[in-house]
């Protein structure tokens, strides 16, 4: 098993790095972030085993499951779902980060929790850039004012966006949700705005992520296989 999971962990590096040259980048640019939902603490103990540390969920409840049995391995556990507000608070206590910050009252929110923790996270505006009309994410309009307004939020440390691109085998159709994300970012860029990180593209869409210019992809299938329920499990609003 362990032999299995560092094949496919090299293979997808390698992938991944094959996807930054073909885009004229440099192999080091783009980071994976494990997307480890619906696996248990097996399995990301043997990812952990191979120099991985930061891992992606999308279920606070999974979070809250897996903390304590791998408490000892020192993993930072990204949100990356929706997130409801009531639940901001303990995401404030045992996440290392949130990708999925979309809206003015869960930012009030999460700040105010990571306040009373006495600490600051990083966080990620996650924004639509479908015209899916369920999707979660903050309307591209909005960025700016939503930006600016993040930032009177003190334990909020903006770093960058986080997409899903719309879910179709059209490609161009993809790639131009990831070159949204990556021109909203540009011209928050020239308002003044720090935004280093791009969190976009996923198992089956990656390299035209890294060619729109993602910082970090979020790898869940093509490194722990296929999860044992599909995706309108985890997007029932698509189902
Ligand atoms: C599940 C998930 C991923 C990873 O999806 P794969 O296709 O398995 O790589 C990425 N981002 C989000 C928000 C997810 O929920």
């Amino acid at each position: 098993m362990e032999a299995t999971l560092r094949a496919r962990w090299e293979l997808l590096r390698a992938r991944v790095d094959d996807a930054c040259r073909a885009a004229g980048r440099s192999p080091g640019d783009v980071e994976v972030l494990p997307v480890s939902k619906t696996f248990g603490p097996d399995l990301i103990r043997q990812a952990v085993d191979l120099g991985l540390r930061r891992f992606g969920e999308n279920k606070v409840q999974e979070i809250k499951d897996k903390y304590e049995p791998l408490a000892d391995c020192g993993i930072d556990w990204v949100m990356i779902g929706h997130l409801q507000t009531n639940k901001a608070g303990v995401v404030a206590r045992l996440a290392a980060e949130v990708q999925s910050v979309d809206r003015s009252r869960l930012a009030a929110t999460l700040d105010r929790h990571l306040r009373a923790e006495g600490r600051v996270m990083d966080v990620l505006v996650q924004v639509k850039t479908s015209d899916e009309p369920s999707k979660y994410g903050l309307d591209p309009g909005r960025l700016l004012p939503f930006l600016d307004e993040l930032a009177g939020y003190p334990s909020l440390r903006v770093r960058g966006l986080m997409t899903l691109a719309i879910n179709t085998d059209n490609p161009d159709a993809v790639r131009g949700c990831f070159r949204r994300l990556r021109e909203l970012r540009d011209d928050a860029v020239a308002r003044g705005h720090d935004l280093p990180r791009l969190s976009m593209g996923m198992s089956g869409d990656f390299p035209l992520a890294i060619a729109e210019g993602a910082t970090e992809v979020r790898i869940g299938t093509a490194l722990f296989g296929a999860r044992p329920h599909p995706d309108s499990f985890y997007w029932p609003e698509n189902g």
